[in-house]
């Protein structure tokens, strides 16, 4: 924070000692290039995009909400002061990458082709930074990225890799990756560098549009350690549906996975146990250490279960995702304060808004996807001095697909005629356009997906809502006006025929209008892979190609027997294999003879992946790596990623002991056994273990349980076990990537 400060202070400074440049809008006939459309371009006016990350209007105070005394967020709330506030801005798709590729091209994801978090945005394509560009504007965008591809259509990109991180944060350059700096907070380095631009950089003749997106409030929501006593000290109001029992909604409500009850994880979200601290510095840890460890002791001491455990995660979870959006709010507020002090702020817009909501506890919910208002609604708040008229509050129907040509708008550039949206200009000019829209359109795609949440799209005007989860057939409509939280659908209530019928006919205009094709059919995908990007994998970076199959669903060729003289003795020969075979695709592992089998393949360096699925109760299994058979015993010497219901996802040096850091290893058997929080018994589990060189790391389900140094087994194979009394495990989708 300090450091931040010094660095806008040091700006202030230098601002101070250069020739002003209080309107930095040229004047037609000046040395710059007209504008494409031939316009005038004497007072265009600047835009700073101020942009977030799953930022639901619950919590900016400026929405009134039940979190706004508790978690103020004045500078938001000043730019709603002096500005506007939209109070029905709606996303097209409540996803973190296609909500962006929307903003970028006017286009609903079916058109610009970025329908999923893992497309890669194709930068090719007509987007709104290009047109400003050819208009004389320059651009820039610092923060969240998230489309795949490098930014196509800025001056300037300095973009966070992936999700990017919250402490000491790689950016992404053109001229490739600059290394996170130690003590630095994602928040305030993102504001420090659109400062940075605004003050050092740009071309001063020119009007500009900079984009700074942050990455919070993201999952999982690490906020910076000098406001972690405050908000961890805090009461948080709990929403009235945090106890939802879904009824009066369809399957989609009912089997989605992201329940605090059940999805929000002890260990990954709650941080009860330790978490990669390996961007943190010294002091940084010290101090997170020292409330995270608090908390920890409190809560093992209490033991809340049940509903008492839903609210004593919801608390933790507000303490975190509240401080995030606190440092945001206080990043809001330098960048502000810059543009009052370098006299930008007469002609600069100001735009603030989310890539889409989130849910705070409301249905018993955290994450988004779902049509439901707290997702699909977004914060929208601009400041327009000498235009918009200061503390309005707008109820039109407006969306993430209006955004690029209101911009093009802003600059007195024409809007191609294929963007979807419209410009709100004529909004923030206090005009009531007759011919605004009714109505917006939803489409989510992502299943399966982490979430589970279903396929649907659907349409909300002013006072209904209706979905379609189309892979299930089934309908939810909504009256908002009775029932704003969307606790009972009416679909099948005689009463809403003519509403229903309705609502069916304007989802009909709004799918021609937008060009929506058919739905598409369901994929199949019961398997756990490709990986879980957002569960701590993402920054790994794996490609799809590559990769050496262990199991080809129908053999054990490549396997070898048990205590093979020579190693390279296949499992197949022996007459009546003991204790393995293959079931359905599956290799089904029994306790005779209780021992590894292991592959023939050797690696040093390599990602391993399977999936696991072990009996409900008192299991003990393992994956070996780095093993090597000693000539004439029964017990490999290597390491193994431990499967068991006392502490999945450990590594232990075979025959010899654990792993891990004593430090480490106490706080995890304190608070929870690892298996009931990250591995699930009697359900398939995806094991992921990484070696490389003396680093080597394990996950389960995502979740990184181990990160060890260690180098003494530096070759070998890949090893399964069963170590109990009874039961057969089973494994699945064995593959291994060299690296
Ligand atoms: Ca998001």
């Amino acid at each position: 924070m300090k450091c931040n400060a010094l660095v806008v202070l040091t700006l202030f400074i230098l601002a101070a000692c250069q020739p002003q440049h209080k309107d930095e809008v040229p004047t037609t006939g000046s040395s710059t290039s007209p504008d494409a459309a031939g316009k005038s371009v004497s007072k265009r006016p600047n835009i700073v995009f101020i942009f977030s990350d799953d930022h639901s209007y619950e919590a900016v105070s400026a929405y009134g909400g039940r979190l706004s005394k508790v978690a103020p967020t004045p500078n938001l709330d000043r730019i709603a002061k002096e500005g506007i506030r939209f109070d029905n801005c709606f996303v097209t798709n409540a996803l973190c990458g296609p909500s962006r590729a929307v903003i970028q091209t006017g286009k609903h994801s079916h058109l610009n082709g970025f329908m999923e978090n893992e497309h890669r945005f194709d930068g090719s394509q007509q987007t709104f930074p290009k047109l400003l560009q050819k208009g004389g504007y320059q651009t820039a965008v610092i923060g969240k990225w998230h489309l795949g591809t490098d930014p196509q259509g800025y001056d300037f990109w300095n973009v966070l890799p992936g999700q990017g991180t919250y402490y000491a944060p790689d950016f992404r350059t053109p001229d490739g990756l600059v290394a996170g700096t130690p003590g630095e907070y994602v928040t305030e380095a993102v504001v420090s560098k659109s400062i940075e631009w605004l003050e050092q950089d740009r071309d001063k003749d020119k009007p500009f549009m900079l984009m700074v997106q942050h990455k919070a409030p993201h999952r999982f929501w690490l906020p910076p350690v000098h406001l972690l006593d405050e908000y961890v000290a805090k009461d948080y109001p709990e929403p009235k549906n945090l106890f939802d029992d879904y009824r009066g909604r369809g399957t989609p409500a009912q089997t989605q996975d992201m329940t605090l009850r059940v999805t929000m994880d002890l260990a990954l979200d709650n941080k009860m146990v330790p978490f990669r601290q390996d961007r943190m510095n010294e002091a940084q840890k010290k101090k997170w250490n020292e409330v995270y460890d608090k908390i920890r002791a409190e809560v093992l001491e209490k033991r809340p279960q049940g509903d008492d455990l839903v609210g004593w995660k919801y608390q933790r979870y507000m303490a975190d995702y509240l401080a995030c959006i606190k440092s945001l709010d206080d990043s809001v507020g330098t960048m502000l304060e810059y543009l009052e002090k370098s006299g930008l702020d007469e002609n600069t817009v100001v735009i603030y808004a989310s890539d889409q909501g989130f849910f705070l506890g409301e249905h018993g919910w955290f994450d988004k996807r779902f049509m439901y208002e707290e997702s699909l609604k977004t914060p929208l708040l601009v400041r327009w001095p000498g235009v918009a008229k200061a503390g309005t509050v707008n109820k039109q129907m407006v969306s993430n697909l209006d955004f690029a040509q209101t911009f093009l708008d802003l600059a007195g550039i024409d809007q191609p005629t294929d963007m979807q949206g419209k410009s709100l200009k004529p909004l923030l000019e206090g005009k009531e356009p007759d011919d605004w829209r009714e109505s917006v359109y939803y489409h989510y795609y992502c299943f399966p997906e982490y979430h589970a949440v279903r396929r649907h799209d659907g349409v909300r005007n002013s006072r209904y809502k209706l979905m379609h989860f189309y892979d299930l057939k089934e309908w939810e409509l909504f009256d908002l006006e009775k029932d704003p939280m969307e606790m009972k659908s009416v679909h099948d209530d005689p009463e809403y025929a003519e509403v229903l019928s309705h609502m069916k006919g304007e989802l009909a205009n709004l799918r021609e209008e937008y060009e929506v094709p058919p739905a598409p059919k369901l994929r199949k995908g019961e398997t756990l892979f490709p990986p879980w990007r957002e569960f701590g994998t993402f920054e790994i970076g794996l490609p799809d190609k590559g990769w050496t199959s262990l199991f080809d669903g129908k053999s054990l060729d490549g396997w070898r027997q048990p205590f093979a003289s020579n190693p390279l003795e296949p499992v197949s020969q022996i007459a009546e294999p003991a204790g393995i075979e293959v079931v359905d695709g599956e290799i089904h592992l029994s306790p005779s003879p209780q021992v590894f089998y292991l592959h023939t393949l050797e690696f040093s360096d390599f990602v391993l992946e399977l999936e696991a699925f072990t009996p409900g109760q008192d299991f003990d299994s393992g994956i070996g790596f780095r093993c090597v058979l000693p000539k004439g015993k029964q017990l490999p010497a290597g390491y193994q990623s431990e499967i068991s219901d006392s502490r999945s996802g450990g590594i232990y040096d075979i025959g010899v002991g654990w792993m891990n850091p004593p430090e480490e290893q106490t706080k995890i058997n304190d608070f929870v056994d690892r298996t009931n929080t990250f591995y699930q018994a009697g359900e398939w589990n995806q094991i992921r273990v990484m070696c490389k060189g003396e680093r080597i790391r394990t996950w389960v389900n995502g979740q990184l349980c181990s990160d060890v140094e260690d180098s003494k087994h530096k070759q070998g194979t890949i090893g399964l076990q069963h170590h109990s009394k009874e039961g057969v495990y089973r494994f699945r989708n064995l593959r291994v990537l060299e690296l």
